[in-house]
């Protein structure tokens, strides 16, 4: 036990942890863990904790986790999503012991089917699924038999290998299993194992035109690749018995399923329906737009993949269904930049500042360190001249009590640099709006200290006029206005709540060593945020996307 949790952080062990020990303790062996998507979309953040979990598992009690691609549905998958999900796991740091698909067990799937007809478990249902459902009966009431009910194994042998050959049309026959139709599980009357798709698979081509469905499919393949624990969420609580039900009656590896609640966040969707609807119409630019709740989309927004993994740890795994304060991921990414990314200078809004007794033709380059969190990041030098950029929210020409900032008569530090008071405000004489200040600095007060000895609270970031870069940068806010987007009046939608401001666009002014930033690179922009420079970035400019602000102490102040 020592050597298996060496590397985990102190905490008790979560419910299904504890189910792995109590199955290590009685002598379980080789334990195994698969994670299963679909792939019919994007994986995202709440795939990110299932990946989390089920990877974590293997690797802290020394079993494997395979990737196993649900592809049961040819209509809906593609090799696109496949490649996006294998980059996506690997990326966040984890990788699989066999990649599997179910489209791999499709013959075994079938010699199953055929299995359970000669038992008299299974037959072919002539009904529309139309016809199946509405004779399903409700909660309250039985259902009704499908008039196929009683077909002979010989006539159920032959049709369903008609429908395998492609004689029928979609739709017009199914396989159900023989159960009950009056069972208090409604999942259990008589389920649809099979159904007739006319559609190329990813994989498979046009080999098959029937389908498994997924209570037919997901145990079973769990089965085959000897899955001890089966970890899915609540949602499939309700399947479990169906599970079970399939394992014992084919008498096969009993794999065993256990589920825990689904990771919701605030102002966030997760279903991969509304994620592709919002792709398809337009409202974000792709799967991979950093407002984008998916992996790729925080990944180019400069989400690192130790922050996903540690926000995964914090969620912890939950037995019922909560919703998890986005805060709280913005913190673990907070915390991880903080400890990681290099410091620069970037103003946002600029303010022109001349300061007059600096020399006009010189340049004085000021050391500045890279990362106060880690001295192995070493120091950079920036260059400081007469004409500089601040931030025109650090100048204040009335300002109130607790206003540390510039404001007239009032000294404030250059990050790095010098002391500087602002003399003369100099305003547009037609619009009276402020366009420059003079200022003049203490050439003594260099590396924090001052002429006569005196201290100054604020500190400011500035940025040199003649050798800034300028770029575009992308600040995002939440896609959506509402906490929870799905709570809606009638006659709205999630769209009705989107967030107009979720991306402002704004020019941004940035100290000369950025320009040899590289793609995927995340900074923090001193006073500001965290930000990563992003691929659509040209010869031409870069373009830099706001990963997270910083907390804002003044605006927390007031
Ligand atoms: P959707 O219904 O949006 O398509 P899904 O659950 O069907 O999502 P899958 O590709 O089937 O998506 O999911 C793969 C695995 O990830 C499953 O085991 C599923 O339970 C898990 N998963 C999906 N969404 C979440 C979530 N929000 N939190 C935790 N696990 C999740
Ligand atoms: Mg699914």
């Amino acid at each position: 036990m020592e050597e298996i949790t060496k590397d985990a952080p102190e905490r008790s062990l979560n419910f299904i942890e504890e189910i792995v020990e109590e199955y290590i303790a009685g002598g379980g062996k080789e334990l195994q863990t698969r994670f299963p998507p679909e792939p019919n979309g994007y994986l995202h953040i709440g795939h990110a904790k299932s990946i989390c979990l089920n990877f974590g598992l293997a690797k802290r009690y020394g079993g494997k986790c395979n990737l196993r691609f649900d592809d049961t549905n040819p209509v809906k998958e593609d090799v696109e999503y496949v490649d996006s999900i294998k980059q996506d796991i690997k990326w966040l740091g984890f990788d699989w012991a066999l990649e599997r698909y179910a489209s791999d067990y499709f013959e075994q799937l079938y010699d199953w089917g055929v299995e359970l007809i000669r038992k008299g478990r299974a037959y072919v249902d002539d009904q529309t699924q139309e016809q199946i459902r509405a004779t399903r009966g409700t909660i309250t009431e039985p259902g009704t038999n499908s008039p196929w009910r009683d077909r002979s194994i010989e006539e159920n042998l032959d049709l369903f290998a008609r429908m395998r050959g492609g004689e029928f049309e979609e739709g017009s026959r199914v396989l159900r299993a023989k159960i009950d139709m009056a069972h208090p599980n409604m999942l259990f009357r008589d389920p649809i194992l099979y159904r007739i798709i006319h559609a190329s698979h990813h994989r498979t081509g046009d080999k098959w035109c029937i389908y498994p469905m997924y209570d037919f499919a997901h145990g079973q393949s769990d089965s085959i690749e000897r899955v001890t624990h089966s970890i899915c969420t609540l949602e499939f609580a309700v399947h479990r018995p169906l599970y079970d039900w399939f394992i014992e009656e084919l008498g096969i590896f009993p794999s065993h399923q256990y589920e825990f609640a689904r990771l919701n966040l605030t102002y966030t969707i997760m279903s991969k329906r509304k994620l592709l609807l919002l792709v398809q119409e337009g409202y974000v630019n792709g799967w991979d737009d950093p407002r984008m709740p998916t992996i790729s989309g925080m990944r180019r927004r400069g989400y690192t993949p130790a922050a996903i993994r540690a926000f995964a740890e914090r969620v912890g795994v939950a037995k019922r269904d909560n919703v998890i304060d986005l805060g709280l991921l913005e913190f673990s990414v907070r915390e991880d930049l903080n400890r990681a990314a290099q410091r620069r200078m970037a103003v946002v809004n600029p303010l022109k500042v001349v300061i007059t007794n600096f020399s006009n033709c010189s340049t004085e380059n000021i050391r500045c360190v890279n990362n106060p969190e880690d001295e192995s990041a070493g120091t950079r030098e920036v260059p400081l001249t007469r004409e500089i950029y601040i931030e025109r929210d650090d100048f204040m020409e009335d300002p109130p009590k607790k206003f540390f900032r510039l404001s007239p008569g009032n000294e404030v530090r250059l990050r790095y640099a010098y002391l500087i008071r602002c003399d003369e405000v100099i305003r547009d004489p037609s619009t009276g709006e402020i366009v420059e200040l003079h200022c003049t600095y203490d050439p003594q007060s260099a590396g924090g200290g001052s002429s006569d000895g005196r201290r100054v609270k604020g500190v400011i970031h500035w940025v040199s006029v003649p050798t800034a870069v300028e770029a575009e940068a992308r600040l995002y806010s939440t896609l959506f206005t509402k906490e929870n987007p799905d709570d809606c009046a009638p006659d709205k939608t999630f769209l009705d709540h989107l967030n107009p401001e979720s991306l402002v666009v704004s020019r941004i002014l940035m100290e000369p060593s950025l320009a040899s930033a590289a793609v995927g690179e995340t900074f923090q922009f001193e006073r500001i945020g965290y930000f990563c420079k992003d691929a659509d970035s040209t010869d031409g400019g870069s373009v830099f996307n706001r990963t997270v602000t910083l907390k804002d102490s003044w605006g927390k102040q007031q």
